[in-house]
């Protein structure tokens, strides 16, 4: 049979050959069978016996999740294990497979179910968030009762696995147990998904919005997942496996060259210093961050603390636990975090309530934290306790207004009074600085900056919201333009204006990791970049090659050209 290639898009790199595992997202359709009352007992057992397996195979996911991950994560399976313990659903269970003499699977079902409406009525909290393990618990008792094993159980463990699913949510860390793990490709997705967030933080390439791929390939099926060019070619021939490999040498090359062979911060051929820090999600990845040479940390992703935590909210002292732990790894250098950035196309979508017919032009992040006090207040104590102890700086997402700072400011002195009152060490004159990612903070930057302590600038919306496209659509994926004109004259009016204030500004967008943007971007006034910590030697770089003087010169010259095509070639040019 002849190779078939599928293109989608390239979320984190790294080239690998494998075999498949097809998560069964799907709940496989379940049919009442009467069981005669000779055979009562023996289904009741059936179902017990269901559970205890359940139980195993989650204990066994949480042992390796947290040698993978730690405990914070695996503290996501617990949930799930509280469930199962649940006396009343298996009672309840037995009980309807007594009196409607009906199998287990169908008991279970209906029982499910009407756990599920009942969820569904209270409005909100951690019940509410609840349906999701049920909904992961249930799938996992109606497959062992089904009789059917694990995904990819029998395959080979010498070999790379590649997890193939529709989309994957936090409860599909079960393929982070396979210790042969190499990568992932769904069916959906986009640069900002949390397959792709996942793959990166666990250095595993990935493809999303491959539309139908779940449809394409089985279980032990042989793929070659390309995170570079974006491509899935299913059914390898020879040569294209020879070409793949040739490939994979040469990123592996590239790759060990990036691991920081020399920690020193970068300065341009004229001695302008450069800071390159480092963008995270998983406080493991510090360990990360260092060995590619970061000087810090300039934006901690704080809203995975609630996968680690789902489906209950994190606690004032998971906050601060996490942030000290991470600023104890990181001294002396600094650690920005960043405070819940929740909603829009970002998947912690249960918390959120009600869905919205325009997400990312919703009730997201700081306007999120100011309406769910419930939620900021404890990230904001945790953040002040920490603060007392190390150095970290608060950084506000998504601000579109002057009076979205001062009520969080409000917020802080607060809380500040409170935990002051209370007598724990806290520090209330924390930096509070702010992502410039929405066009009218980006235009009005000079009046934002008087009430900022710094600037971080998040291309990833700034560019989706200036341009008028999903940064998770790969439909529009060709107008998602970094080097836009408007998007290069907002760039020049933010860091003018943070200049004029005497406020740092830093890029944290996954345009600051791409090393051809590096000249424009010294040369636009930039002094400080945050990027993946794989993209830090790279940029370094290219900044070590740079005139400051010339980069500021064609930064001008390219803010006159009329298409981002035209500045791309003129940069390269030049
Ligand atoms: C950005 O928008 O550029 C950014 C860094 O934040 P996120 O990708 O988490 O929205
Ligand atoms: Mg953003």
């Amino acid at each position: 049979m002849n190779a078939e290639k599928l293109r989608g898009l390239g979320v984190s790199s790294g080239i690998v050959t494998g075999r498949v595992v097809v998560l069964q997202s799907a709940n496989l359709p379940v049919v009442p069978v009467p069981v005669p009352p000779e055979r009562i007992a023996d289904e009741i057992e059936r179902l017990e016996s269901a559970r205890r397996k359940s139980r195993a195979e989650l204990q066994d996911l949480r042992d390796r999740t947290f040698q993978v991950l730690g405990e914070t994560y695996a503290g996501i399976i617990d949930a799930q294990l509280l469930i199962l313990d649940d006396p009343g659903l298996l009672r309840q269970t037995a009980q309807r497979i007594k009196v409607g003499r009906i199998s287990a699977a169908w008991a279970l079902k209906e029982v499910v179910g009407e756990y599920l409406r009942k969820f569904e009525t209270i409005a909100e909290g951690a019940f509410r968030e609840r349906g999701g393990d049920l909904q992961d618990v249930h799938l996992r008792l109606q497959r062992i009762l089904r009789g059917d094993v694990q995904g990819g159980e029998n395959l080979p463990e010498d070999q790379p696995l590649l997890i193939v699913a529709h989309t994957l949510g936090p409860s599909d860390t079960v393929m982070l147990t396979r210790k042969n793990l190499a990568g992932f490709a769904t069916d959906v997705g986009g640069k900002t998904s949390h397959t792709a967030i996942l793959a990166q933080a666990l250095s595993v390439p990935a493809v999303v919005g491959l539309k139908d791929i779940t449809q394409r390939v089985r279980t032990g099926d042989e793929i070659i997942l390309d995170g570079e060019t974006g491509t899935v070619t299913i059914r390898p021939g020879a040569n294209d496996r020879m070409v793949a490999e040739r490939s994979r040498l040469r990123l592996a090359e590239r790759e060990s060259a990036w691991v920081a062979v020399e920690t020193t911060p970068a300065s341009t051929l004229d001695g302008t210093a450069v800071s390159v820090l480092a963008n995270i999600e998983f406080p493991q990845e510090v360990q990360k961050a260092l060995a590619y040479g970061a000087e810090g940390i300039g934006l901690y992703r704080s809203e995975f603390l609630f996968l680690a935590r789902s489906p209950d909210l994190p606690t004032e002292e998971d906050h601060y636990r996490t942030y000290v732990e991470l600023a104890d790894r990181m001294a002396p250098a600094p650690v920005t975090i960043r405070t819940l950035d929740l909603g829009g196309e970002k998947y912690f979508h249960e918390v959120l309530g009600p869905q919205e017919s325009n997400p990312v032009l919703g009730l997201r992040a700081v306007r999120f934290c100011l309406q769910r006090q419930d939620i900021f207040r404890p990230q904001i104590r945790g953040l002040l306790r920490a603060a007392a102890e190390a150095d970290i700086r608060i950084m506000i997402p998504l601000v579109t207004t002057t009076d979205e700072i001062r009520q969080v400011r409000a917020l802080i002195m607060e809380e500040a009074g409170s935990l002051f009152a209370a007598g724990i060490p806290c520090r209330e004159d924390v930096p509070v600085g702010i992502m410039v990612e929405v066009p009218a903070a980006a235009w009005s930057a000079d009046i934002l900056a008087l009430e900022s302590d710094f600037f971080s600038i998040g291309t990833n919306d700034l560019i989706q919201y200036a341009l008028a496209v999903d940064r998770s659509n790969e439909a529009v994926d060709y107008l998602y333009q970094p080097l836009h004109p408007a998007v290069l004259r907002m760039l020049k009016f933010i860091i003018e204006s943070a200049d004029r204030a005497g406020i740092p500004v830093s890029l944290c967008g996954e345009m600051a990791g791409d090393e051809e943007m590096t000249p424009l971007l010294i040369g636009l006034g930039l002094r400080e970049l945050s990027v993946q910590p794989r993209a830090i030697q790279p940029v370094r770089q290219a900044i070590r090659k740079l005139h400051t003087r010339d980069a500021e010169a064609r930064a001008l010259k390219a803010l006159d050209l009329p298409t981002a095509l035209e500045v791309q070639e003129f940069l390269l040019a030049t």
